[in-house]
This record gives C-alpha cells, sequence and structure tokens, in this order.
C-alpha cells in the first residue's frame, strides 16, 4: 500500500533538507529578554504607499526601542503584480525616511543570517516544509482545474453557503494515495493544498498586540500552499518565513486579520509557536464625509513619493505619522521640547483601532516646527538638493549666490521663537522672489497695494526721502528711530499711542510709514521683519528699488 512518504518523494524528488535541518540552520535569535524581532515585508508591486511608510515605520520603532531586530524581507511570490525594480525602489525611498533594516534584502546582496530576504529565493525551504506536511497527512495534492473550481463556486453560491475550499467542497481532500500518484504519474497539473482540521462552528483566539483579544471563526478552508508555478502563497510563506526568521511580532495591516485563523492553524498543524500579531490600522480620509481608505488610484497623498516631491523633510512625514500612531506624541513633543522620535516610548498599546483621518494641516504644524528648527546649514544643504531635483531654476538662483540665499533662508531663524513660514520646500520661492530683482521688477509692474488714502505724491515722498536718509548696517533701534525721524518730517505720528489719540491730527501712523516702506521694497504688505530684509537687500538695492517705485508713483 503506498503511503503519504511515497507520494512526498513523488511530488518533491529533489528535496533532501528536512524541518530539523532548517531549524538548525536558523537558530533561536540570542537576544536580550524583551527584545522583538519585526520586518517590513512588502510585494514589489510599486511605490512606497503612505500606509507602508507607517506600517514600517512602526515595525522599525519597536525594533529599536526593545533593542531588537528590524528585518526587510522581499514578498515577490505574486509574479503577475511584480514591478521590474520596485523593491529597490522601496528601500531607497525607506532609506530617505532613515528606515534602514539591520538585516535583509538589498539591492547589493543581503544582509543577515537568516536570509535569503527574498521570498522567490526561498523555494528550497517552503518544499521541504511542504514536503513534510504531506508526509505528515497534513497537505495534499489537488487537481482541480479552473472551471472545476468555478463549478464548485456555482454550487456554493445556490446553496447560499460560503465560497472556498472546505467540507465537502473539497473535492480532492479525501483521494486516496494510490488515486493522487496515479493521477500526478499521468501528468495531471496540481497545487498543494493544506489539509485544515478546523471546525467552523468553533472560535480561533488570539492577543493582538493593538486590540487585545481577537475572536473569529476557526479556520475550515484548505487554502493553497503552493501554487502551479512552484511559488507559495502568501499564507504559507508567511508562517514559514516568519518562523525561520524567527520574528517575534508581526506588524501587518488590518486587512490580514481575517486571515490570521488561517496562519494559526497553520502554525499549530507545524507545531510551531505563533509570533504575536499587531495588526496596524489603516490610514483614512474624509471623502464627502464618508471615512475611506486612502486610496492608492484617487489619492495622491497616498504615495510617499508626493510628499517628497512637494517638499516635504522625511523627518517632518515621520514625525506626522507617529503622531497618528500614538495620540499623547504631540503633547509629548511640546513637554519635551523634541520631535527626536527615538527618545519617544511608543507604544503598541496607546494606538487607536480606528483608522486615523489624513490631516494635512497637522502634517504643516509639524513640518513647520521642524524645518524653523533645523540649522541653516542642514537646512540649505536639503532645499538645495530638493531644489535640483523639483524646481531646477529655483536651484539655480539660490547657486548664483548660496550666500544671499542662506541670509534670506536665516531670517528669523536663529531665535528662540523661529519664524515658522515654510511647511515645506517648494513653499519658499514664492514668499521670498521679491529678493531676487527680475522677480521684484516683474511684480513691482503690477499696481501694488499700497493704501489708497494716500496719494501717490505722498508715498513718492515717504521713499524718495527713505532712500536718501534710510541707515544700513545700524541696529534694528537705529534704523527705526531713523524711520520715525523720516514720517515725522513728512507729517506722519513717531508714535502709535500719538497717532492713537488723535488720528486727525496726521497724515499717517508710524505703521503706516512701515508699510510704505515694506511694500516698496518687498510688494507685498506681508513679510518678515522689515530691517532684516533691509539689510539682506542692501544699501544699492534698497535705494534704487525705493527711487523705482517713486519714479512710477509720480509718472
Ligand atoms: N506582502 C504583504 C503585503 O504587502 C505583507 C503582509 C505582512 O506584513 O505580513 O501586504
Amino acid at each position: 500500500m503506498a503511503t503519504n512518504e511515497d507520494l512526498a518523494n513523488l511530488l518533491f524528488p529533489d528535496v533532501t533538507e528536512s524541518i530539523e535541518d532548517l531549524e538548525a540552520r536558523y537558530p533561536a535569535r540570542d537576544l536580550k529578554e524583551g527584545a522583538q524581532v519585526t520586518r517590513f515585508a512588502p510585494s514589489p508591486t510599486g511605490f512606497l504607499h503612505t500606509g507602508s511608510l507607517f506600517t514600517s515605520l512602526i515595525s522599525y520603532t519597536v525594533a529599536k526601542s526593545s533593542g531588537g531586530v528590524y528585518f526587510f524581507r522581499l514578498e515577490d511570490t505574486d509574479t503577475k503584480r511584480t514591478i521590474e525594480g520596485s523593491g529597490d525602489l522601496l528601500i531607497s525611498q525607506l532609506a530617505a525616511f532613515g528606515i534602514v533594516a539591520d538585516e535583509g534584502y538589498f539591492p547589493e546582496g543581503d544582509k543577515g543570517a537568516y536570509g535569503p530576504y527574498k521570498q522567490s529565493e526561498r523555494k528550497g525551504i517552503y518544499r521541504a516544509v511542504i514536503k513534510e506536511l504531506v508526509r505528515r497527512g497534513r497537505a495534499y495534492p489537488d487537481f482541480c482545474t479552473p472551471e472545476d473550481l468555478d463549478k464548485i463556486r456555482k454550487a456554493q453560491e445556490a446553496s447560499k453557503v460560503l465560497p472556498g475550499y472546505y467540507g465537502i467542497y473539497a473535492r480532492d481532500r479525501n483521494l486516496s494515495v494510490e488515486e493522487r500518484i496515479a493521477r500526478i504519474e499521468a501528468g495531471t497539473p496540481w497545487v498543494i493544498r493544506f489539509k485544515s482540521m478546523g471546525d467552523h462552528d468553533k472560535k480561533t483566539k488570539f492577543t493582538d498586540a493593538i486590540r487585545g483579544e481577537i475572536e473569529l471563526q476557526d479556520n475550515d478552508t484548505d487554502v493553497v500552499i503552493l501554487k502551479s508555478d512552484g511559488l507559495p502563497t502568501y499564507h504559507f510563506a508567511h508562517v514559514c518565513d516568519d518562523h525561520f526568521m524567527r520574528t517575534t511580532l508581526i506588524t501587518r495591516g488590518e486587512e490580514w486579520i481575517p486571515s490570521t485563523p488561517i496562519h494559526l492553524d497553520m502554525f499549530r498543524a507545524l507545531g510551531w509557536k505563533a509570533p504575536k500579531y499587531a495588526h496596524i490600522p489603516s490610514i483614512m480620509k474624509l471623502d464627502h464625509g464618508n471615512k475611506r481608505k486612502l486610496s492608492k488610484r484617487k489619492d495622491p497623498e497616498a504615495a510617499v513619493s508626493y510628499f517628497l516631491e512637494q517638499g516635504y523633510a522625511p523627518e517632518a512625514l515621520k514625525v506626522y505619522l507617529m503622531s497618528i500612531a500614538n495620540s499623547n506624541f504631540e503633547e509629548w513633543t511640546i513637554a519635551h521640547k523634541t520631535f527626536d522620535l527615538s527618545a519617544f516610548p511608543f507604544s503598541l498599546k496607546k494606538m487607536s483601532l480606528d483608522g486615523a483621518l489624513f490631516d494635512e494641516d497637522k502634517l504643516n504644524y509639524f513640518a513647520k516646527e521642524l524645518m524653523a528648527k533645523m540649522p541653516l546649514q542642514e537646512e540649505y544643504a536639503a532645499v538645495l538638493s530638493w531644489a535640483k531635483t523639483h524646481d531646477v531654476s529655483f536651484a539655480s538662483r539660490i547657486e548664483s549666490d548660496p550666500d544671499y540665499f542662506k541670509k534670506i533662508l536665516n531670517i528669523e531663524k536663529d531665535r528662540k521663537n523661529p519664524r515658522k513660514d515654510y511647511a515645506k520646500y517648494s513653499d519658499i520661492y514664492p514668499l521670498v522672489k521679491f529678493f531676487y530683482d527680475d522677480e521684484y521688477d516683474a511684480i513691482v509692474s503690477s499696481p501694488l497695494p499700497f493704501q489708497e488714502k494716500f496719494a501717490p505724491s505722498l508715498l513718492a515722498q515717504v521713499l524718495r526721502s527713505s532712500a536718501e536718509k534710510m541707515p544700513f548696517g545700524v541696529e534694528e533701534s537705529v534704523w527705526f528711530d531713523a524711520v520715525k525721524a523720516i514720517g515725522g518730517a513728512l507729517g506722519f505720528a513717531v508714535s502709535n499711542k500719538d497717532y492713537k489719540t488723535n488720528p486727525d491730527a496726521f497724515k499717517g501712523s508710524l505703521s503706516d510709514v512701515a508699510e510704505i516702506l515694506r511694500v516698496a521694497l518687498v510688494g507685498s504688505k506681508q513679510s518678515p521683519n522689515l530691517h532684516e530684509i533691509i539689510e539682506i537687500l542692501g544699501k544699492d538695492r534698497c535705494v534704487e528699488r525705493l527711487n523705482k517705485v517713486a519714479s512710477l508713483l509720480e509718472a
């Protein structure tokens, strides 16, 4: 009589390695108490999704804060969805966020003792484990064609029962070993299915590190574990890889919760201790009043590259994502006056269970805080490097006079409460372009926003007199006293208080004088500190601009 051993040898004649051999090849990791081994295991199917960055950030943080290991595994078994080169792209995009694995797949070659870290290179491991499952009668070849499966599905629809390969619908589950061998020998194509011993009327319980206890229906489906292309399915590869890579905590998207009973069923069948699970909530978006998952197709912000192209500092997006992960994070940043993620006591238990709403204003808040605190030299280098790829004309302006641009960037920066104008690098140029003469000429070629109550001749007088008398290279207070004197001589109040008590006695207030100068020099009523601007523009440029606008007003 033929045995499962015969069947296993017929299916996998070349496999000589046993599960014991694999256990010896991938020994338990030598880690300190409490250290977590986590991983990020993307499929190479495109760009880095914001949700994936979120998941990898959490995986990385848990490993690092516990003194454990974070590794990267490339899940490339779905060859139809694989996009050439996207695995390497994911790695470089993660690296831009400082998320670099301790071990795993790297474009230049694997690093670490638990590899290979690319699933398509792990066929030998999967086949060895599946051979053992066949030998134990816990996996079997299924000969159903797509048409056969379709028939089963239709029968299930007609009987209004759940779809799937289980119970009486698992057509080839109970074939005899002889029958199986005969079909294989006749050359009938096959896949391998896991033989579940689960009972749909019973429950599987597990503790999720974020959600606590979860109770779901037991798995009773005989899922495919080895496809006809010789590659495993996600379900099996996950169980096998996370066992032999000695992962202690599976951080993965919440869409995997319903499949967890399948995975636990397999861990049980193999006699392996299942790792812990932490199912990460999805990032949501408000769409016409409805909350929905951030969508790769509909939302540009679903792609991490969107933020990089806009010129958000990678750290800003990371910090924002941490504020979604733990709602106490923002409070912590204020109390500790830092945005250093490595110092934050992240907690899986404090993660909110409903997916967080993506909030651009919040992102901008963190981004502005971080950019304001960034040291000048670092900010300069980051802006220039961003501009070189995303705004070449801005880059060439910067490079035409780096010191001038550094001074511009440094306005109201080097102080306890720095100015927070910019959330992203693309915010900078529109706000500072008036510093560049051709841009300034274009601005003043349109009507300037002077207050209408001032006659053009008066405005021109203020500008001419300032061009003549305004001091340069002096302290702000000295400069301001001079502005007062210039205004005073032309009938403006020398203090705002004087003006308030008797507005009719003056042509305008001291603030009006400053505004006239600002509009003439900058082209707008709003700008950072005017004295700093004047000092950066320098005497020649300022005098030229003041006279130029005066002439336009006199014309
Ligand atoms: N490759 C799976 C995915 O991209 C990974 C899920 C997991 O982390 O286990 O969804």
